[in-house]
């Protein structure tokens, strides 16, 4: 990478500073240990995946998780999935609204 290429960009269709891997700050948490209080190395987990993973990163709908919990997610806790998503649907309607949330995701969580 070049050294004068910026850091992060601006997506104007949502307002968000995108860091180089087109990653919104998280709406969830500010570290990046994982969110359900493991101390283990963690990933990036896009809490609206599938065919939302993009507008999650770009509006801020991810979180740090620990590999186990990631697994968990993904495969074999289904309600960890459902309150992560619930939570997640609270921050964002905190700053900006329900009716953004429908228009960008398509369904409510909560
Ligand atoms: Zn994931
Ligand atoms: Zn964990």
């Amino acid at each position: 990478m070049a050294e004068n290429t910026p850091k992060y960009f601006i997506d104007t269709t949502y307002g968000e500073r995108l860091d180089s891997n087109g990653y919104a700050p998280s709406l969830l948490s500010d570290d990046d240990s994982c969110y359900f209080g493991h101390g283990l190395q963690t990933v990036r987990h896009e809490v609206f995946f599938g065919p939302n993973r993009t507008n999650s990163k770009r509006t801020g709908m991810w979180v740090y998780v620990c590999t186990l919990c990631h697994n968990e997610i993904h495969h074999t806790d289904g309600e960890k999935d459902r309150r992560l998503k619930r939570e997640a649907q609270e921050a964002f309607e905190k700053v900006r609204s329900h009716e953004d949330l429908i228009a960008i995701f398509g369904r409510s969580y909560t």
